[in-house]
């Protein structure tokens, strides 16, 4: 991503809402988007390249923007349905490490398990200062 994408994103940020789940009864348009989570999606040609296709980018709010970089949580989030949960890590049966677990369908759009990819924070939200728009 260069910079005038990222300017582009900063400019839309304001009618931005997250994308993430929130739970049972909350509205979108309560949760205003603060940033995005972006992850290159790509593919390995062979051994050393490496094709980035696109970026998934998805608006984030401060909540959730907050959560996470908190150890006590772990988002799934779908490529194919765009349907996110998050994961309360103690009190989960399986041991989760990373904030972030990308998943290729789930239960929600097809029993098809296509791949999982992981993150941590560092390096997947876009950091968009506000000098940034100064210096575009
Ligand atoms: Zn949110
Ligand atoms: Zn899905």
């Amino acid at each position: 991503m260069d910079q005038s994408e990222k300017f582009v994103l900063l400019a839309e940020l304001a009618d931005s809402y997250c994308e993430l789940n929130h739970g049972p009864g909350t509205q979108r348009e309560e949760y205003q988007a603060v940033n995005y989570i972006v992850m290159p999606m790509g593919y390995k040609e062979d051994e050393i390249k490496e094709v980035m296709v696109r970026e998934l980018v998805v608006p984030v709010c401060r909540e959730c923007l907050d959560a996470l970089s908190d150890n006590k949580w772990t988002l799934l989030y779908c490529f194919d349905c765009c349907q996110s949960q998050w994961v309360n890590r103690q009190r989960a049966k399986n041991r989760y490490r990373h904030n972030i677990l990308w998943l290729r369908g789930c239960p929600s759009c097809s029993n098809e398990f296509g791949g999982l990819y992981f993150n941590n924070m560092s390096g997947v939200v876009v950091q968009m200062e506000p000098e940034l728009v100064v210096e575009a």
